[in-house]
């Protein structure tokens, strides 16, 4: 067994980090933060240091690596600045699931400038009536002689101001069994690339946290688009779904570890700097126990979430339920330990936490939705339940090692 990373990945780690702390400043990360704005100068600059993509495929510019690089990316810029590094990673992270089913045709053209930092990309799944259970879409996909029709409404897509192409998960064929007939499609925003009908974004405003990102409606009116833009297989849609959430639901760990990581280490430096009846505040026991606790649920959550994006890495190989298994379990664990790990940071900054200024607030607004999107805490527990009623005891034993 080795835990070492390799020297690849500790340079990358290096590199990442600090690009993060010399860039993603409090007054850069405070201004974005008051205006909305996503940060997309440095967005760019991300790009071109060859920070997005780095599991992309080398033809296209992508770096030809895995989850386990991309993870420790995320790690460094959230553990930067939560609103900064989780803008970011949302604005490229989407574009995955065309690395994951996409042609070689698709992923030239819309990953190419994704790695560039120049476009960003968007999923549009959710829907007014259906969030947790993506096993029926309203949205309808119809098949015309010169193109693919969509109709509907898809909500809370996040960074729908500013995405340059949308995947968009429709209902093709009414008839099928839930779960069933559904297909993904590409959607640019870029109307010369429409065949006709009407798109309109909405923006959803006033959110608790990722401030820096936009969330909207997307209202399809008998939009066409060219038949090339189907992505994935035909009628299997929520199956491309699903597999693009087994990566990136590992990377929305990866937010949740750096978002706890920087807020522990303000925490840290704050309790040995802070005097309080004549001591710094961490040689009391409360305070010292809380820092002592948090850094042992860190190094937990780190372990964990390095595991499951090797898992993802392997290919799935040994067994295919594993994967699936390991990315619920760091998709509820990691957040939720983090909300609580983030919460205890507040508590040592005392009144000064509750402000923004100290960013522990805000990251602990930040970091509440990697508990919600992608799949929520209750949606990541009924499917480990699921596996457990499943497979046998020793397996079960087995992948415990
Ligand atoms: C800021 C933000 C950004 C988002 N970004 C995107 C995006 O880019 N693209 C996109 O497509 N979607 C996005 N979403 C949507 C997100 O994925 C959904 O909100 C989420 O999946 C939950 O769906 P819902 O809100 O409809 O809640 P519901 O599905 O109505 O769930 C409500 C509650 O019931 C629980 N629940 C539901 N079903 C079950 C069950 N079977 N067992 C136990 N509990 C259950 C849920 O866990 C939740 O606590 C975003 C949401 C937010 C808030």
């Amino acid at each position: 067994m080795d835990f070492s990373l390799s020297k690849e990945q500790k340079d990358i780690k290096k590199a990442a980090a600090e690009f993060a702390r010399g860039e993603f400043r409090p007054e850069v990360a405070q201004e974005h933060e008051f205006n909305h704005r996503f940060p997309r100068d440095l967005y760019k600059r991300a790009g071109e240091l060859g920070f997005i993509g780095l599991d992309y495929p080398e033809e296209i510019g992508g770096g030809g690596l895995g989850v386990i690089e991309n993870i420790l990316v995320v790690e460094e810029f959230c553990k930067a600045d939560s609103g900064i590094g989780m803008a970011i990673h949302l604005g490229f992270l989407p574009a995955k699931i065309v690395k994951v089913i996409g042609t070689p045709e698709q992923q030239e053209k819309f990953l190419g400038p994704i790695v560039k930092g120049d476009w960003i990309s968007a999923v549009s799944f959710t829907e007014p009536n259906h969030g947790s259970d993506l096993t029926r879409m309203e949205t309808t996909l119809e098949e015309r002689e010169d193109g693919l029709i969509l109709n509907g409404t898809k909500i809370f897509t996040t960074n729908a101001a500013y995405a340059d192409f949308f995947i968009v998960l429709a209902q093709e064929d009414h008839d099928a069994s839930p779960g069933h007939g559904m297909t993904t499609v590409l959607v640019e925003r870029d109307p010369s690339q429409w065949l006709g009908g009407k798109l309109e974004i909405n923006e959803i405003p006033d959110k608790m946290g990722i401030r820096m990102t936009s969330s909207g409606e997307l209202v399809f009116k008998d939009l066409k688009v060219p038949r090339e833009n189907i992505l994935g297989e035909r009628g299997r849609g929520l199956k491309n779904v699903l597999e693009f959430l087994d990566e990136s639901r590992v990377e929305i760990a990866a937010q949740a570890l750096g978002n706890a990581e920087g807020a522990f280490l303000k925490a840290l430096d704050h309790a040995r700097k802070r005097e309080q009846f004549q001591k710094p505040i961490i040689s009391f026991q409360a305070i010292g126990h809380k820092l002592a606790r948090t850094w042992s649920q860190i190094q937990s959550l780190k372990w964990l979430t390095y595991h499951a994006a090797w898992l993802c890495d392997q290919g799935g190989g040994k067994d295919s339920e594993t994967v699936p298994l390991f990315t619920s379990i760091v998709k509820h664990h990691v957040p939720e330990t983090a909300k609580q790990i983030i919460d205890e940071t507040i508590t040592v900054f005392g009144g000064y936490g509750y402000f923004l200024e100290q960013e522990v607030e805000r990251r602990y607004r930040d970091n509440r939705i990697a508990e919600i999107y992608e799949g929520t805490v209750e949606v990541q527990l009924n499917n480990i339940v699921r596996i457990l009623r499943k497979l046998t005891l020793d397996f079960i034993d087995s992948v415990l090692l």
